[in-house]
């Protein structure tokens, strides 16, 4: 049997320290706050979408994405699910998204809580764990009471994302300092920013579009879904899955923008055009204004029309085309200059952390500190919106758990 001390009682130290107890290893959770899984509370809007049917790379970023085909595999999507079999989650599937069946994060926080506790698991709370060191093959553990000693160490201690909820990122100079490499963190799946003066006037507008990532003028990424625009830029699911990136080629002083179409059934500015002109024979003596209810958010459309120096009161048949053009491109290739992304307060997630060549993705031990395994969102991986971060977190708890006999 083996001393196991879990640092972190978040999604993936939790369930770490079940499959491990499970193993009859002997267990301990040290954990800052007076409860575990205090994140898992504010997941998926207090309903915790725990994984995706989709459970594939694609939805991942990293800075070696390609070693992520090791442990994103059909094999491991099925342990995952079993595992929530195993603690009496029924899911409620959404288009691929999992949910509790009862609809509450609650639910999966009492289950993972009700099984740690039946499987004797030792939780030490208000416990900060300020270093760890390694004497003879023991883990020396620091922290703000007293210090532990354990065979083998598990760093569940979550990114620097949210920290409201106890993640805080100081584990990524420990883990440094052990010799880990790390990947610059960043904050993702959060808002974006941009300074352009109509921010104010287009405040509260919640919107269906497409959205186009342009790096240096050069096309990257497309995303479609419901946009909120604020008066500091803009957000939404579709906003929030571009940001890893964005984020990234900022830092990087690459130039940010995104084109946002809001008439997505037409992509092209000349089709735009011909639609406008048929709708504007078919729809007589109707201002411009008029001609665009229906299509997009009467607020937008003004806005657009005042963005395109048009008078809101004009008639179609009577714009130049060059208005006409301007318009089109305002309303379906409207380029937002991006400036930046909200702080760690307000990430759901953080792109970076501990460089994933240096764990062996079986096991998740640390191929530079035997007997220390890294494991949930601290590792360089990040998922889209849709339970990809919870699936991974889990899946790295379960790997750990099923490999310390
Ligand atoms: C608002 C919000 C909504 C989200 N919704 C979803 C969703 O619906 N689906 C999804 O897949 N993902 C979602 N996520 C992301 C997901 O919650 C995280 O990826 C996941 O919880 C990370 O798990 P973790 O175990 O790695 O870290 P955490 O859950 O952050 O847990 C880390 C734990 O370690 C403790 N700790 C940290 N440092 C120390 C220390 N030095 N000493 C002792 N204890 C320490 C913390 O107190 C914390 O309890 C959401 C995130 C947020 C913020």
């Amino acid at each position: 049997m083996s001393k196991v001390t879990i640092i972190g009682g978040g999604a993936s130290g939790i369930c770490a320290a079940i499959v491990l107890a499970r193993n009859n290893n002997k267990v301990t959770i040290l954990e800052r706050n007076n409860m575990c899984g205090k994140k898992l509370l504010v997941t998926g809007n207090g309903r915790c979408n725990y994984f995706n049917e989709d459970f594939s790379i694609d939805h991942y970023n990293s800075s070696n994405k390609e070693l992520l085909e090791n442990i994103i595999t059909e094999e491991n999507k099925k342990e995952v699910l079993n595992f929530f079999d195993s603690i009496g989650i029924i899911p409620n599937i959404k288009e691929g998204y999992y949910y509790p069946y009862s609809n509450q994060a609650i639910s999966i926080k009492n289950s993972l809580e009700t099984e740690l506790k039946n499987l004797n698991v030792e939780i030490i709370y208000n416990t900060y764990v300020e270093d760890i060191t390694k004497e003879d093959d023991k883990f020396i553990i620091k922290t703000n009471n007293k210090c532990y000693i354990s065979d083998k160490v598990v760093v569940a201690t979550g990114s620097k994302a949210y920290p409201k909820t106890g993640s805080e990122g100081n584990f990524y100079d420990i883990l440094k300092k052990l010799g880990h490499n790390i990947i610059k963190p960043l904050p993702a799946l959060v808002q974006l920013k941009a300074n352009t003066n109509y921010l104010k006037e287009w405040k509260g507008i919640r919107t269906k579009v497409t959205t186009k990532l342009y790096v240096d003028n050069n096309f990257i990424k497309e995303e479609q879904g419901e946009a909120q625009l604020t008066d500091y830029g803009i957000s939404g699911i579709c906003i929030m899955n571009l940001s890893s990136l964005i984020a990234k080629y900022l830092d990087n002083k690459k130039r940010v923008a995104i084109e946002i179409n809001f008439y997505n059934k037409i992509n092209n500015i000349d089709s735009f055009i011909k639609f406008m002109d048929t709708r504007n024979n078919m729809l007589k003596n109707r201002t411009i204004s008029e001609l665009l209810e229906g299509m997009i958010n009467y607020k937008l459309a003004n806005l657009l029309i005042k963005l395109s120096n048009i008078n809101i009161n004009s008639k179609w048949s009577n714009l130049t085309d060059n208005d006409r053009k301007t318009l089109a491109t305002n309303i379906i290739k409207h380029r937002l200059n991006i400036t930046g992304v909200n702080s760690y307060d307000k990430s759901q997630t953080c792109s970076g952390g501990i460089d994933l060549s240096e764990i062996n993705l079986k096991t998740m031990e640390s191929k530079i500190v035997n007997n220390l395994y890294i494991i949930g969102e601290i590792l360089d991986a990040d998922g889209e919106c849709g339970g990809y971060n919870l699936g991974f977190c889990f899946l790295t708890g379960i790997k750990v758990g099923s490999n310390i006999k």
